[in-house]
């Protein structure tokens, strides 16, 4: 056991009030040998931010209305460059009648996201969410950073414009996607025609700013170095401390297959997951809830994730097109999902994007 873990966990047991981890102590953690104390430190940790022994998940859908981008990430199975005979674009009719069948098998939201399409200005994305939201009481968790970006970009408009827009015409919030890692060594390389790390955490200001809560993700184990990782956790961490606008974090690993760096990376071992999930509840001391990743790490260790720190074990997805792209199955159901947090020890409930309790699968209630 490294020093660092060492006097952290005697801190704990000592009840001793939390110190900020610094980044050098961090990167220090993640190579950290006894995996186990880092995990019995990190769900202690979990346990003084979010007392109690809920679990919490939501049934949403991802809805991918478009493949077509113009960014081509070095890291994506998903897109297809404007031309391409596989490429598409939902209709508004088609992405309302997925969004009925979410609603029909009781799901509360909806993450539409899709490629950089240089066709696709402001009012289509207006129309579109105003024809959900009138239609159905789902909460729409869609579009990130490089997206709002990029349509700034065809509409000649500021971030903050199309960001006030679109939450009059229902955004209820912006997922941290494009985050990848924000060290713009690291983009130039894997993401090169997104949005710049500063231009992401920009955008993410401005959208807490107009009052409108969003998440933040990262996406490890590409080119990056374990130092990457902390200066992009430091940099959350101190946009959190600036505005308190994130509700969660979610640390998933990159997925190499089909796409253009697989001959180049090695996914992610297990172990350096559980690490990295572990070292972001510790080191984000200001973040409450911490998602597990079942998606890129599967159903067993997402169960696992929750002695790591997690407290939350993401969605059901009832659709997902983007990670599924690399060959991964990404999809569950509220039952899965309740057996195996129930198989973990804790109580599952389901929650709204906003954390609010659907309902607690209490087995003694
Ligand atoms: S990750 Fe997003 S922006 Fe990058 S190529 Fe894929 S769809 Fe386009």
């Amino acid at each position: 056991m490294s020093s660092i873990l060492g006097s952290l966990l005697r801190a704990v047991e000592q009840r001793l009030p939390w110190r900020r981890i610094k980044a050098d102590e961090a990167v220090e953690l993640l190579h950290e040998p006894d995996l186990l104390g880092l995990g019995r430190l990190a769900a202690e940790r979990r346990r003084q931010i979010v007392p109690g022994p809920q679990v919490t998940f939501v049934v949403d859908r991802n809805i991918n209305f478009t493949n077509i981008c113009t960014s081509g990430c070095a890291f994506c199975a998903f897109f297809r460059p404007p031309g391409h005979p596989e490429g598409y674009v939902l209709s508004t009719e088609e992405v309302l009648e997925k969004a009925r069948e979410t609603a029909e098998l009781g799901g509360t939201g909806l993450m539409l996201q899709g490629g950089l399409h240089p066709g696709l200005g402001i009012t289509y994305y207006e129309d579109l969410f105003c024809s959900l939201k009138s239609a159905l009481p789902l909460d729409l968790h869609s579009l990130s950073p490089p997206e709002i970006a990029y349509i700034a970009g065809v509409d000649g408009l500021e971030t903050r414009e199309v960001l006030r827009r679109l939450q009059a015409a229902g955004l209820d919030s912006l997922p941290g996607g494009g985050a990848e890692i924000l060290v713009d060594r690291v983009r130039s390389r894997i993401a090169p025609r997104k949005v710049e790390a500063d231009g992401w955490l920009r955008i993410m200001r401005e959208a807490h700013e107009l009052g409108m809560r969003t998440t933040a993700t990262m996406m490890f184990g590409s080119v990056e170095s374990h130092a990457d990782r902390v200066e992009h956790m430091l940099r959350v961490r101190d946009l959190q401390d600036e505005t308190a606008g994130f509700r969660a974090f979610i640390p998933w690993s990159f997925q190499p297959g089909h796409t253009s760096l697989e001959p180049q990376v090695e996914p992610a071992t297990v172990l350096d997951y559980l690490r990295t999930l572990a070292v972001a509840r510790l080191f984000l001391d200001n973040v409450t809830n911490i998602q597990a990743s079942w998606v890129t790490q599967g159903l067993k260790i997402g169960q696992v994730s929750l002695h790591f720190g997690a407290n939350d074990l993401g969605s059901t997805m009832i659709e997902e097109n983007v990670v599924a792209a690399t060959g991964l199955r990404t999809r569950t159901n509220t039952a899965e999902l309740v057996r195996v947090i129930e198989g973990a020890g804790f109580v599952p409930v389901q929650r709204r994007n906003d954390y609010t309790v659907v309902r607690k699968f209490d087995r003694a209630t």
